[in-house]
This record gives C-alpha cells, structure tokens and sequence, in this order.
C-alpha cells in the first residue's frame, strides 16, 4: 500500500535495528484518516470471505481494528491482557510474549463473544517474531471458529514471524512489508 510506504519513510523512525517507532500516526497518535484507507484496502484483499467478527489484541490494534470493522460491518474483539488467573470456564486463555515489553501476558477473549459459528478476521499493527497473532489464533482454535485469515498494517520481513504463520497454511496480509532497516539507512521495503 503506497501511501502507508510513504507515510512510514516520512514519519517512522528506526530504533536499533528491529524497532519502528510509527508512534506520530499509528500507535499513539492516531491518522483515522489514514485508518480509513488501511480499513478499505484490508477489506479489499479479504473481501467475500465470510469476515463476521474482527479479532484484535489490546491496546494499539485497537483502534486500527475498529475503523476496519466499518468496511466488514462487524463487531471488533479485542483480546485483554488479564492479572486475573482464576476465571477459567467462562474465557478462552492463552500466553503472548509482548515483543516491545519482554515480558509475558495472559490474554483472554470472554466465550460469549467467539465461538463455532464465526469466523474472523485478525488485525494487528505489527508482525515481528508472530507471538501476538500465533496467540489470537490460539484463541480462535479454542472457540471453533474458522479463521479468515490475518491483516497487519506493517509486517518486519526480517523477522521470523510471517514465513512461521504462513508456513502453517494461514494467510496473512500485510500492508507494508519492511525487507530491512537500520537508523543510519532507514526502512527499506521488501515489496
Ligand atoms: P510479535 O508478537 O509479532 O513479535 O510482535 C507484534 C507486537 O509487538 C505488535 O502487537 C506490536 O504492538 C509490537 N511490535 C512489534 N514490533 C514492533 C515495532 O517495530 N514497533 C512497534 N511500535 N511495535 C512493535
């Protein structure tokens, strides 16, 4: 998507070698203008594919999710990181390792909102090493859901998680794809 590229090589900027900060149009401060041109091209590439419920993770796929389910006209779930250990039975439960933060998250999705009969959609803001989504789409196993497939604004090529998930059969859109970067050369697009 050719005006998300531009808009990353304008405002993104590198930290160290696997860190874009997007944090002046995607992750913090929000361009809904430009959510809306991302929600239109996810709908284009999963367009007739049954979507009824988006699935995303909180916090910062949040927003991206919620402008994307205007297009699918669904409903958006966005999985939460609980403290709460012992609600077993009424969600579905699964760990993430949070790529920014080190650190290793209990997310839940309540068994009222997912089940057999959906099928859905996941969007996330980022692919790096595949733990956000390989988590959703644990959670959709659990609920015997059928999965549509994963759209990700920015996917890092250079990391491992995107040739994991699609190695497993599952697609996965990306809107940007980053082949590599460096803070002294910047980002450079695989596509
Ligand atoms: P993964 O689980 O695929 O390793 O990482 C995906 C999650 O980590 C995303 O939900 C995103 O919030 C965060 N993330 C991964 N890489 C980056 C990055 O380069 N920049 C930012 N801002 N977030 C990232």
């Amino acid at each position: 998507m050719e005006l998300l590229k531009e808009r990353i090589r304008r405002d993104g900027t590198v930290k160290g070698n696997d860190v874009l900060k997007v944090d002046s149009f995607l992750n913090h401060q929000m361009d809904v203008a430009l959510f809306e041109e991302i929600g239109r091209e996810f709908l284009r590439r999963f367009d007739g594919c049954g979507v009824n419920k988006i699935l995303t993770i909180e916090a910062s796929g949040i927003g991206i999710a919620c402008v994307t389910a205007q297009f699918f006209r669904c409903p958006v779930i966005f999985a939460k990181k609980s403290q709460t250990k012992n609600i077993a039975g009424a969600v579905y439960t699964t760990k993430v390792e949070s790529f920014t933060h080190g650190r290793v998250y209990d997310v839940i999705v309540s068994k009222k909102f997912l089940g057999a009969e959906d099928n859905v959609l996941i969007i996330d803001d980022f692919l790096a090493n595949g733990a956000a989504l390989e988590g959703l789409i644990d959670l959709v196993e659990q609920s015997g859901a059928r999965l549509a497939g994963a759209g990700v604004v920015i996917e890092k090529a250079f990391q491992p998680g995107g040739e994991r998930l699609r190695a497993r059969g599952i697609r996965v859109e990306a809107l940007a794809r980053v082949r590599s970067m460096s803070e002294e050369t910047g980002v450079e697009f695989a596509d």
